[in-house]
């Protein structure tokens, strides 16, 4: 750690106070922490030392990175990535052979215990000579730093889930970081890439809290991760009605219907890209007319299969009954009309019946 704080390191830039609290502020809200821990997050900022992060990167695009580096400043990710002590990152440090392993050695024995491992990119454990740092097998940098670190930030679908490089055949054996270390905290931050808000905010909170926040099934941050991009979608009323793209260029797509029958994940992604969108808020692939790809679920890239739709789509319910009602009606209420609505009433009110369901009845 360095003993700067980064209130001091605020100061020595020019941020006023009142551009210190939007800050917290912003962070207390990307998080879903209530307005009153603002103060605290104030106070924690304000008086911790600046984080020291060691970040690794192994089998991987650079594209975790790149995302990262893509904010505009000045945001949280500015705020957050000038304020921590980055003490080791292959691609943004400036040092590089034995010095930056210097860098990274010295890092991990001033701050036993204390720094946080940030890892992006998949473990080969097939060859050990597949990927080496100065020498050392990816899988014997990732044992050696996390043995020190307060937490592991799994950054990426790859250091996540195993990603891209886990697809079938797998010819390097690649592993996710929770597949190999099983001895400390581990948060998962996946996508292809990860949104860099979502990357800086588990950051600040481990850094405002001393601890992860809330974790999912999958050791995702609930407040990113915890609903999926369909529930949030801005094309969901076209779903609800049943009005889906045939073709990325017909009248449905240019009229902005739902992608579902193109491909789209989104029923089964869990991530925030429809809320806190790309590019500075600017937008995410859904608005841009492609359907959602999954990439921060665990099936991400196998389980793909891009434009080959989950299933048929579904719709709710109580517009089951209400279609059920209409056929009905039309067909002067006929005993089949009437059966279909009786069994169509014995269904509970969430659950859900396909197109086909409908177009049967
Ligand atoms: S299927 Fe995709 S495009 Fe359609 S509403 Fe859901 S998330 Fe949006």
């Amino acid at each position: 750690m360095s003993d700067k704080t980064i209130g001091d390191s605020l100061r020595e830039q020019g941020i006023s106070r009142r551009g210190f609290l939007k800050f917290c502020a912003t962070t207390a809200s990307l998080l879903a922490l209530p307005p009153a821990m603002i103060p605290q997050i104030a106070y924690a900022l304000e008086n911790t030392p600046r984080q020291s992060v060691i970040w690794l990167s192994f089998q991987e695009c650079t594209g975790c990175t790149e995302s990262l580096t893509r904010s505009h400043a000045p945001t949280i990710e500015g705020l957050i990535f000038d304020h921590i002590s980055l003490d080791y990152h292959h691609t943004l440090q400036a040092a590089a052979g034995s010095a930056a392993e210097r860098a990274r050695e010295e890092a991990m024995k001033k701050n036993h215990g204390k720094y946080l491992l940030i890892v992006d990119g998949s473990i080969p454990t097939g060859n050990p000579g597949y990927s080496t740092i100065a020498g050392i097998s990816n899988l014997d940098m990732l044992k050696e730093v996390a043995a020190g670190a307060a937490a592991i930030v799994a950054i990426g679908t790859c250091a996540a889930f195993g990603g891209l490089p886990k697809a079938a055949p797998n010819p390097t054996g690649a592993m996710s970081v929770s597949d190999l270390i099983t001895d400390k905290p581990i948060i998962n931050v996946p996508g292809c890439p990860p949104i860099p808000i979502v990357m800086t905010a588990v950051i600040a909170h481990f850094i405002t809290f001393g601890k992860l926040p809330q974790l999912d099934n999958l050791n995702r941050p609930m407040a990113f991760y915890g609903q999926n991009i369909h529930d949030r979608c801005y094309r969901r009323p076209f779903y609800e009605k049943g009005l889906f793209a045939n073709t990325f260029d017909d009248e449905g797509a240019k009229k902005g219907w739902c992608l579902y029958k193109l491909g789209c994940k989104g029923p089964t992604t869990y991530n925030a890209c429809a809320t806190t969108k790309w590019n500075d808020g600017v937008s995410f692939p859904i608005e841009s007319g492609h359907g959602c790809l999954g990439c921060s679920e665990p099936q991400f890239w196998d389980g793909g299969s891009f434009y080959k739709p989950l299933s048929v789509p579904t719709i709710k319910v109580h517009d089951v009954m209400a279609y059920t009602a209409i056929a009905g009606a039309a067909v002067g209420l006929t005993v089949g009309g009437l059966n279909a609505m009786k069994k169509t009433n014995a269904v509970k009110q969430h659950e859900t019946v396909t197109i086909d369901d409908l177009e049967r009845k």
